[in-house]
């Protein structure tokens, strides 16, 4: 076989396989190697030969799993963290250093705004954020010391989207970095690294886990670019277990299946929601109805497991409408096999200003649904006895 698909070599790539041949990759659930002598010992350390020295820097679990991401996203290089927030830090730990500044999107994960505002000034580091849906504002945003651009699309909870291609456009003409969060997407449905961006960060908790069990995060993307994260982990030690990179690993093989079907159901579950009462509107990336259906057709392959859709009464209709649910989970986690509901402004997001969160789209009645992998007939048959319910 001469030229495989991005999907076969992540399914094929495999660990080395050991002296019992096993078919399925095993556990390296070991904290160091060992070396023959001193002298091989000695080149490990040097970077001169390529061997596993200790698992806080790299293990074959690990490594197998940041390669399949790798290769699925068409990247040069890649690396696994304990978390997707540690795949963010070690982004821009390894990057950015005392006076430079980061152009941020406005909606991004709760916790990526709380390292901008909170953590990283204090190292001095400062960030100013730009509109997803004005990317006309963009270029007169970057400043003399901007370094890098970071943006996540499609956005969460909002789902709105952020344009790939005009944002690759921007970095390349400003000589930025442009580092994108595709934990939503997947690469199954965008590849930022075609639009341009350098970097693309996943919270394999999400869908690359796909089944709500272990934490995991990685990068990948420009070779230069991942060495300096790596060695950055390396030292600082958010390192991804074996175990849980095994699962997520294993994970992978089924990843496009998963996502193809996510978006089946999602997809149903969204035309539905349209027009139903009680039901202002509905977020969906390939919804004829969102306002950024065309781009949502030229950046990605499928819309993926999340819609939102704002309930006409209000912030306790919101919380009527989940305390109705009989099926669908109240759960912090999204890209599970098994449908969520969460309910922003009174949850997530209660601690941002009604201003901060109307910035970000997130009204009082907004709902996200993470649609799962259950028959999409009876997520239907539980949001309506839900909406009838909390009407
Ligand atoms: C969950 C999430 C993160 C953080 O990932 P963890 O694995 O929880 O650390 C970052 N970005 C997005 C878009 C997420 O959904």
């Amino acid at each position: 076989m001469t030229d495989p698909k991005p999907q076969t070599s992540a399914v094929r790539t495999q660990a080395p396989v050991t002296s019992h041949r096993e078919h399925s990759v095993p556990i390296f659930a070991t904290s160091s190697f060992v070396f023959d002598d001193s002298e091989e010992m000695r080149a490990a350390f040097a970077d001169e030969i390529d061997r596993n020295i200790y698992s806080r820097f790299t293990n074959p679990n690990v490594a197998e799993l940041a390669e399949k991401i790798r290769i699925l996203e068409g990247a040069e290089a890649g690396h696994a963290t304990a978390t997707g927030m540690a795949a963010v830090f070690a982004t821009f730990g390894a990057l950015l250093s005392a006076g430079d500044h980061l152009l941020c999107c406005r909606s991004i994960f709760g916790a990526t705004h709380t390292m901008l505002t909170k953590i990283l000034p204090r190292w001095g580091i400062s960030h100013s954020y730009f509109d997803a849906w004005d990317p006309d504002s963009w270029d007169a945003q970057v400043q003399e010391n901007t370094r890098l651009i970071f943006a996540e699309t499609p956005t969460n909870p909002a789902v709105d989207l952020v344009d790939l291609q005009r944002l690759g456009a921007l970095a390349a003409k400003r000589n930025l970095i442009l580092a994108v969060d595709n934990a939503f997407a997947t690469p199954i449905h965008q590849r930022p690294l075609e639009f341009g961006a350098h970097l693309v960060i996943h919270s394999a908790t999400k869908f690359i886990d796909g089944q709500g069990r272990v934490m995991g995060g990685v990068v990948v993307g420009r070779a230069d670019l991942v060495k300096k994260i790596f060695d950055f982990a390396r030292t600082t030690g958010p390192a991804l277990s074996p175990f849980n990179a095994w699962i997520l690993s294993k994970s992978v093989e089924t990843l496009e299946l998963r996502m193809e079907k996510h978006s089946e159901n999602a997809m149903l579950v969204a035309r539905w929601l349209e027009g139903q009462k009680g039901v202002a509107d509905v977020k969906y990336p390939f919804l004829a109805s969102h306002p950024q259906y065309d781009l949502a057709k030229r950046q990605m392959t499928g819309g993926g497991a999340v819609l939102s859709f704002r309930l006409v009464g209000g912030l306790e209709h919101g919380k009527r409408f989940l305390d109705a649910l009989q099926m669908c989970s109240l759960t912090a986690n999204l890209g599970d096999t098994r449908t969520i509901a969460s309910h922003p402004a009174s949850t997530t997001h209660a601690k941002l200003t009604e201003e901060e969160r109307l910035a970000v789209v997130i009204t009082p009645g907004l709902v996200r649904i993470s649609v799962g992998l259950e028959a999409p007939t009876d997520v239907i048959d539980d949001l309506r006895q839900a909406l009838e319910r909390s009407a």
